[in-house]
């Protein structure tokens, strides 16, 4: 299967020292830091997607991560050139992927724009794949639903994506626009997306991105890639769109899955309470050490008065200062963890991580991992703490992913 990282400005700064904590470099963030296929030996994925949300003000949401300045500057000179998709020596041809962010509009009755606009935003950026223009369906029933209880709503948007889509391929056929177009289908059950994909067949697709499936549970994304089976065409491709489970590969690509995407390996290193640093056999928690001038719990409790700024920092430094020296053989185990425990009942109140703690010390994982991360970081890149640290090991995790992905059974039966 192809894994598509969807692109956020993700980026590390390669001036940052781990001991100092201190940064040499300022200017263009976007220009002079590294994205996860440059900081890698390896690209971690197949392809990056870019979706019009992250750079379209005009949406009003709260994606939108590129400046004016980024905007100009990706529309003049590409995709490719922008997130540098084609640096000398890469080893994995990275494609480029649009999409129209529909989840920035889903509480809107209507799409913001039109597929020209689309169209014309996938031109801009020179894609080699663009999405058609989708309208989500936020729910899902499973297949006993009578068609009365379907909200109307739903069969709406359904009718809008698929028209959407209808307009799309005919606009990318008359004008022979570069890019492969994808059909995206939108649906409320097994049976609707079923329906979706053997429409979009007919206009002429055969590459289908099954949307709206952020929410739902790997079951009901089977059950819907159990039923698509019915009427998919041997060369017709599937995409998922923005998955966050992971768990099932093997089971996505058995049903005939050709690509994904997701940004769900590099979030879990700073927004999941545990799973934070992936191996190919388990997952482990990074060792909280928050800054205290940057952590906003603790900003609220010296706010308060209920903690004293001071002794806070003390112990931070203490739990920093310690890790570097458990990992030098100069403190042991049960020592560092007291201090954890010491500062983590400042911060983080009853909440007890020490266990978890102490296998991730114990086990050292990053030290036999071989990416260029864990290889340069060592100990720093199991700290939860700052951008620099939680984003590296991010990236570690998307090289844990392909991992995975390049053992999936399935690949080395050459079916993909
Ligand atoms: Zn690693």
């Amino acid at each position: 299967m192809k894994f598509f990282f969807p692109d956020a400005h993700d980026l590390v700064d390669p001036s940052f020292d781990f001991v100092s904590e201190r940064r040499t470099f300022s200017g263009s963030r976007q220009q002079a830091q590294l994205y996860a296929h440059e900081i890698l030996s390896e690209p971690p994925y197949d392809g990056m997607l870019l979706s019009k949300a992250m750079i379209d003000p005009h949406l009003g949401s709260k994606s939108v991560r590129y400046s004016f300045a980024q905007v100009q500057r990706l529309k003049r000179v590409g995709v490719r050139e922008f997130l540098r998709l084609d640096r000398p020596g890469l080893k994995r041809q990275i494609a480029s992927m649009g999409d129209c962010g529909s989840f920035s509009y889903v509480n809107e009755a209507e799409p913001p724009y039109g597929v020209e606009a689309v169209a014309q935003f996938y031109m801009d950026c020179q894609f080699d794949y663009g999405i058609s223009l989708d309208h989500v369906i936020l729910g899902f029933r499973d297949a006993s639903v009578k068609k009365s209880d379907v909200p109307p709503d739903w069969r709406r948007r359904f009718q809008i994506t698929l028209s959407k889509a209808e307009d799309f391929i005919k606009l990318q056929r008359q004008e022979h626009l570069p890019f492969k177009p994808i059909g995206a289908a939108q649906g409320w059950s097994s049976e609707s997306y079923r329906d979706a994909v053997k429409n979009l067949q007919m206009m002429g697709y055969d590459y289908i991105a099954l949307g709206g499936m952020v929410p739902l549970k790997t079951p009901e994304i089977l059950a819907s890639l159990e039923a698509i089976r019915e009427v998919r065409k041997p060369s017709t491709k599937l995409h998922l769109l923005g998955i966050s489970r992971l768990e099932n590969l093997d089971a996505f690509e058995d049903a005939g899955v050709y690509s994904f995407d997701s940004t769900s390996p590099l979030k879990r290193a700073f927004m999941d309470d545990r799973d934070n640093y992936h191996s190919l056999e388990r997952t482990y928690t990074a060792v909280r050490i928050p800054q205290v001038d940057g952590n906003a719990q603790l900003k609220k409790l010296i706010l308060a008065g209920v903690v004293d700024f001071g002794a806070a920092r003390k112990l931070e430094l203490a739990c920093f200062e310690g890790v570097l020296e458990f990992d030098k053989g100069k403190l042991g185990i049960e020592s560092l963890l007291e201090r954890l425990r010491e500062y983590e009942l400042v911060w983080h109140g009853k909440k007890d991580d020490a266990v978890r703690y102490r296998e991730t010390l114990e086990d050292k994982p990053w030290k036999r991992c071989r990416c260029a991360i864990c290889q340069k970081l060592g100990i720093h890149v199991v700290l939860f703490r700052g951008a620099e640290r939680n984003r590296r090991r991010g990236f570690h995790n998307l090289y844990v992913l392909r991992q995975r992905l390049d053992r999936l059974p399935a690949k080395e039966k050459g079916k993909t």
